[in-house]
């Protein structure tokens, strides 16, 4: 395990596992028609690689990114998103699938699915590897999770700190002296 690592959460194995099982639910949902999954950049990228490989071919993929900025912290309430690179391909009247790392405050997730929705995309649907409702200000419907956690603030698996720990194959807790 990494020093800065105080405990695992989520070990590769129970990932895979997890995700094998959204990407089973995600076919059939989709089965005999076709999905622009979305990532968004990056923390979601280890996800989305993973995720993508468990859809079966009754569904027609196609991938697109898009990078967001959210401004805004404790002291600042609005939460202004800020969008840092879009998308190659317009969306309209195309099933959208967002794929994100973490739905926490919900300000990114909130905006962005609103933002997709106004292109004129056929269906925008989310789906987060990890959600953490108990820190929700702006409300997200997410359509799938793979896991519900805690407040505590994890690494790996794409999620980094200071963009540091994204490569670690598994979800961690970061040690507290690490940002203190
Ligand atoms: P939100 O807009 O829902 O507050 O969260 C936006 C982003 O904050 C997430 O996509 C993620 O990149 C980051 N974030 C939120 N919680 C955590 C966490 O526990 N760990 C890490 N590494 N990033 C987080
Ligand atoms: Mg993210
Ligand atoms: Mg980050």
């Amino acid at each position: 395990m990494h020093q800065d690592v105080k405990e695992i959460l989520y070990t590769q194995e129970q990932l895979a596992s997890r995700i094998r099982e959204l990407g089973a639910t995600i076919s059939k949902d989709y089965a005999n028609d076709s999905v622009v999954l979305v990532g968004v950049l990056k923390g979601a990228i280890v996800f989305f690689t993973d995720l993508a490989r468990t859809i079966d071919n009754t569904v027609d993929v196609s991938f697109d990114f898009i990078s967001c900025s959210s401004y805004g912290d404790g002291t600042t309430s609005t939460g202004v998103v800020r969008i840092l690179k879009d998308l190659d391909r317009s969306v309209e009247g195309k099933h959208v699938l967002v794929v994100e790392d973490i739905v926490d405050t919900g300000t990114t997730l909130h905006y962005l699915l609103d933002n997709l929705k106004a292109r004129g995309a056929k269906s925008v649907r989310l789906v987060a590897l990890l959600n953490k409702p108990e820190r929700r200000k702006m409300d997200v419907d997410v359509d799938y999770v793979g896991f519900t956690v805690p407040d505590y603030f994890v690494v790996g698996y794409g999620l980094d700190y200071a963009e540091r720990y994204r490569q670690l194959p598994y979800i961690g807790i970061l040690k507290e002296s690490v940002y203190q």
